[in-house]
């Protein structure tokens, strides 16, 4: 008891001290979801879940936090995200852990771990927070939310072409079809990349002049991604720059036309961009991004591509495999910006106003029966006493349709009296055996 109460105080007074420094706040550029913005994320997610499944995709959920490793194995050393974007840090043995900057290498990691690739096809999904330690603003922040889908064991284009088109029907769901473009490219295999690299190097020792330090950091480092450099007058000095394509062998061109073709056949249209080179080191072959001019700067939703290498550089047996990410902040951007939120369902569909002691107990027993009867439901019962005006106040605000009101009078009749309170019905008496259609009817809107 000693113990405890002295325990106590220490906390208390820890405590007041506290209160009088700044009001504690989330981590800059982490945001909290609210219960206003909730609704549209789980919509958003539903679709996701759903459109997965529709492709014949299965669930894997990864940790958040892994080794260090992991991600500079997987991701490259000298890429934007292992050079200066991770939340690493040393637990308290001593390890190195990093907090995911992605989703991809976790899910090779876990693949191999158990032995889920090895000489199989494996569709998979995941979704979750992400952290990056960037600048935040508008559609880039450090804890964010991918959704991400991995494809193991195909090395065809068939399976590029049907993920490309199961994005494209994320996007006729959402109803932001409209919005998105399709960019798409090819990196080549890693030798038609490599001679391609020392031509390109070449090129940009020629034109360093014109470079920015950004760009001629990374042309000895990563000089393709000196390519898709934001900068207009790099972009300028590389008019000339010799092309990847002209490096491409019989497969890889064949490759793409397939996909090409595949696209075509299915209606999707696309752009060809040759700069698109994507910031992560494991793409090969087949690299794509979905882009909008609606969100500003922070324009690409989803972005992915073809990474035969992967498996076997984390220590699994060679394994083709394709996938992609998108971000859903970005998503939900476009549709609030867009005025896509369709789902205005409120919180509660009926309120149940409760008056007198043993209507209370009735009360509960009905509720849970409704419950039970329609699951769908969103049913409210007040609680915290009140007199009528007061329920009714809190059922209206509730945004319920109906208002259940029990008072002793209706349960010796075992009736409920119903208040409409949107439009102008009547209110009326209903036996307590017709309220389950009555509720069924309200969660079909009514
Ligand atoms: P960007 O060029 O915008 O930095 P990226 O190439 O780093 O994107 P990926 O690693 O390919 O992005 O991640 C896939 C998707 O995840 C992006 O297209 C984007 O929608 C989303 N995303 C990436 N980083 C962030 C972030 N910091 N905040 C919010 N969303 C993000
Ligand atoms: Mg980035």
């Amino acid at each position: 008891m000693m113990v405890t109460f002295s325990f106590t105080k220490r906390i208390r007074k820890r405590d007041s001290s506290v209160a009088k420094q700044k009001a504690l706040q989330a981590i800059r550029g982490m945001n909290d979801c609210l219960p206003s913005e909730t609704n549209i994320w789980q919509m958003v997610e539903s679709v996701l879940r759903r459109v997965a499944s529709n492709y014949g995709f299965a669930e894997i959920r990864m940790p958040i936090v892994e080794s260090t490793a992991l991600f500079k194995r997987g991701i490259g050393e000298v890429t934007d995200i292992v050079e200066k974007e991770m939340y690493t840090f040393d637990d308290l043995n001593g390890d190195s852990l990093t907090l995911r900057p992605e989703g991809t290498a976790s899910c090779v990691r876990a693949g191999v771990q158990h032995g889920l690739l090895y000489n199989q096809e494996q569709r998979l999904w995941y979704m979750g927070p992400m952290f990056r330690h960037e600048r935040p603003q508008k559609g880039r922040y450090r804890q964010f939310h991918q959704f991400g889908l991995e494809a193991f064991g195909i090395a065809t284009p068939d399976i590029d072409a049907e993920i490309i088109l199961l994005t494209a029907r994320l996007w006729k769901e959402l109803g932001i079809n409209e919005f998105v473009t399709l960019e798409l490219n090819s990196l080549g295999s890693n030798d038609e990349r490599a001679n391609y690299r020392e031509a390109l190097i070449a090129y940009l020792v020629e034109h360093e002049a014109l470079l920015d330090d950004d760009s001629k950091r990374r042309m000895h480092t990563n000089p393709l991604r000196v390519l898709d450099s934001k900068n207009p007058q790099v972009q300028e000095a590389l008019v000339n720059a010799p092309k990847l394509s002209d490096h491409f062998g019989e497969e890889t061109q064949t490759h793409f036309d397939t996909l090409c073709a595949r696209l075509d056949a299915a209606g999707i249209s696309y752009v060809l961009n040759e700069r698109l080179v994507r910031g992560l080191d494991y793409y090969n072959r087949t690299v794509f991004e979905w882009v909008t001019d609606t969100l500003g700067a922070q324009g690409t939703i989803c972005a992915g591509g073809r990474y035969d290498g992967l498996v076997e550089q984390l220590g699994g047996k060679a394994t083709p495999a394709f996938g992609f990410a998108l971000g859903i902040e970005r998503l939900v951007l476009m549709l609030t910006e867009l005025d896509k939120v369709t789902n205005t369902r409120p919180q509660v569909d009926a309120y149940v106003v409760i008056l007198g002691d043993d209507a209370q107990v009735t009360a509960n027993k009905l509720a849970e029966q409704w419950r039970d009867q329609v699951p769908d439901i969103r049913l409210q019962c007040h609680c915290g006493g009140g007199n009528m005006k007061k329920q009714l106040k809190r059922a209206d605000k509730s945004g319920a349709q109906i208002a259940l009101i029990l008072g002793d009078d209706e349960i010796a009749q075992e009736k409920v009296m119903v208040k409409y309170l949107r439009g102008q019905k009547e209110q009326e008496s209903v036996e307590f055996t017709q309220v389950s259609s009555l509720l069924t009817e309200l969660t079909q809107g009514l």
